[in-house]
């Protein structure tokens, strides 16, 4: 079935945006746009097992998650706020007190925006723009692992770890080889 001519637009302009990095590329960014803004769409398959976790809506649970892990890694140890608006709000605080809570909270959001390009089957060219962590080529695929996770493969020969047997990377993974690289650039 085709896709009606307005959701194809949307997917587009996603991606777009990630591709721009306007969202995360800010540590006081706070908004919670993108795929996790829209829970009404639901994941493009295009292949058959996909067992779990690919929802939009599991995706913006799994940030929700990540968020407080953040809060909790980097925060003072008061209580974390509750609701998750607060939640994201106090994250995108803590992000700006210092380089390590920047650089992690940039991780963060990348890899859940990779996810969620990946779950609604935009990403191909956001995951073409990215270095394999590894032999630094523009290589990666978005695959997913036996447990239903979105991961990245590299599909450089000489970058397998065995013959036949791809690299396979987490998307976290990807997001801190990316940051720590632009971070380089940038310096
Ligand atoms: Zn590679």
């Amino acid at each position: 079935m085709s896709q009606p001519p307005r959701a194809a637009r949307q997917r587009t302009a996603l991606a777009y945006e990630i591709l721009a990095d306007s969202h995360w590329a800010s540590a006081g960014a706070t908004r919670l746009d993108g795929a996790l803004a829209l829970p009404e769409r639901r994941a493009t398959r295009t292949s058959a097992g996909t067992p779990y976790n690919l929802s939009v809506y599991d995706l913006a649970l799994d940030l929700d998650r990540a968020l407080e892990d953040f809060t909790r890694r980097h925060g003072d140890g008061e209580g974390i706020p509750a609701g998750r608006t607060a939640v994201a709000a106090y994250a995108a605080r803590l992000a700006e007190l210092s380089d390590a809570a920047r650089i992690d909270y940039a991780q963060l959001r990348l890899a859940h925006d990779l996810a969620g390009a990946l779950t609604i089957g935009d990403a191909a060219h956001v995951l073409g723009k990215m270095e394999c962590p590894a032999c630094l080529s523009w290589s990666l695929v978005g695959t997913q692992t036996r447990a239903g996770q979105w991961a990245a493969t590299c599909r450089v020969v000489r970058c397998a770890v065995a013959p036949g047997v791809p690299r396979v990377f987490p998307l976290s993974d990807v997001a801190r080889h990316h940051i720590t690289r632009r971070d380089v650039d940038a310096a």
